[in-house]
């Protein structure tokens, strides 16, 4: 789906050298790159205080730790999207409360928040779904109408921006009180293995992560709290801190691959293209077209027959899967998992790709239509 070696060739000299400074110092843990990324990473994003740690599922984790919460308390997310959120909630003896998706942008739908809200209620987690924004203008107000702490899945939308109202414009993943980030690989800021962080404009939670992310000791053998091992690496650091110099660059990439496939599929009878908000940017983690009227299985296998690789973002919604199987029908995400497929993005792709893929697409259809057409 994404290109990771090609990305590499294009910046390979910088990253070898930031690789090579960190094996021939051998510094192999908390070494300085790792210090310098979470800088360089809160400049770019705005944010006061950036807190690496070994993955996005655990900066989820970490997150929510900090928050103390009681047994019980209710987290409210989207019931169309990653597990990640719903199995720390689990881990840590918090409820998962699924919220229904907007059928037009795949987030969590704002204005179904309100319902869920219990007197157990103490965080939402929206996820700032295949790389745009959720309505987090919304999402804050009620937040703070309920006293509810917000904590942003950013796996997918670095770099993305959310404009307010009154013309302010923010990073996403800096408008809650925490958020989260992944760089897997194949994330639009990607590592070469796994990395992730959490960060907060707010000094004490800041305090608090760092110290759960590190065993949960502020000195060293002095445990204050029960915390996690979750480090970000000194290789992937250094890795991370040259290709953040180039984010921008790449998701005006991935923004130039979908504004083509937009161009090509846009008015296509079978086809939605990702709907776009007026108030952000999208970063497109992933290009995710809709699709009600299909074969969404033929479509693929018929793709992949021509070299092109296609995904489903979510085949079953987080409520369904069998580890949290909770009875609850939530319609928007139910049909989404059946009508959503994602075509392949990155930074990479020329022109000549981009229109195989289309026209193989187009192909696919014209099949479609014949063998109708001879049945009938
Ligand atoms: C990738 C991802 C995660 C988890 O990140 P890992 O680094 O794989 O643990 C969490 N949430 C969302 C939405 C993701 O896309």
């Amino acid at each position: 789906m994404v290109d990771l070696v090609s990305q590499y060739q294009g910046l390979k000299k910088d990253i070898d050298s930031a690789m090579q400074e960190v094996t021939s110092t051998g510094a192999f843990i908390n070494g300085p790159a790792v210090n310098q990324f979470a800088l360089q990473l809160a400049e770019y994003l705005k944010s006061n205080h950036v807190i690496p740690c070994a993955n996005g599922t655990d900066a989820l984790q970490i997150a929510l730790m900090a928050l103390d919460l009681p047994e019980g308390s209710e987290v409210i997310t989207s019931g169309f999207s990653y597990i990640a959120v719903a199995e720390v909630c689990m881990l840590l003896k918090l409820k998962p409360v699924f919220v229904d998706a907007d059928n037009q942008t795949f987030n969590i739908d704002a204005n179904l928040i309100e319902a869920a809200i219990t007197s157990k209620t103490k965080v939402i987690a929206p996820v700032h779904l295949f790389g745009q924004p959720c309505e987090m203008e919304k999402i804050m107000k009620i937040a703070s109408e309920h006293n509810l702490y917000v904590i942003e899945d950013n796996a997918q939308a670095i770099g993305a921006n959310y404009t307010f109202s009154d013309g302010t414009v923010k990073k996403a993943g800096t408008i809650g009180h925490i958020a989260t980030t992944s760089f897997f690989p194949s994330k639009n800021l990607g590592c070469y293995g796994d990395g992730g962080a959490v960060y907060t404009n707010d000094k004490e939670l800041a305090a608090k992560i760092k110290m759960i992310a590190n065993h949960g000791q502020q000195v060293k053998y002095i445990h204050d709290v029960v915390g996690v091992n979750s480090r970000l690496d000194t290789l992937q650091a250094a890795i991370l801190g040259v290709k953040l110099k180039h984010l921008d660059k790449f998701i005006a990439e991935r923004q130039v691959v979908a504004a083509a496939y937009d161009k090509a599929f846009s008015g296509h009878q079978n086809l939605a293209i990702p709907a776009r908000q007026n108030n952000a940017t999208h970063v497109f983690h992933q290009y995710t077209l809709k699709t009600c009227a299909m074969d969404i299985p033929a479509f693929k296998k018929y793709l992949e027959t021509k070299g092109i690789p296609t995904m489903v973002y979510y085949p079953l919604p987080v409520f369904k899967q069998k580890a949290f199987n909770q009875s609850i029908t939530l319609p928007v995400s139910e049909m989404l998992c059946g009508c959503v497929v994602s075509l392949p993005i990155g930074t990479d792709m020329d022109t000549e790709q981009i229109n195989y893929i289309t026209q193989t697409v187009f192909s696919f259809f014209e099949e479609v239509n014949k063998t109708l057409t001879n049945n009938n």
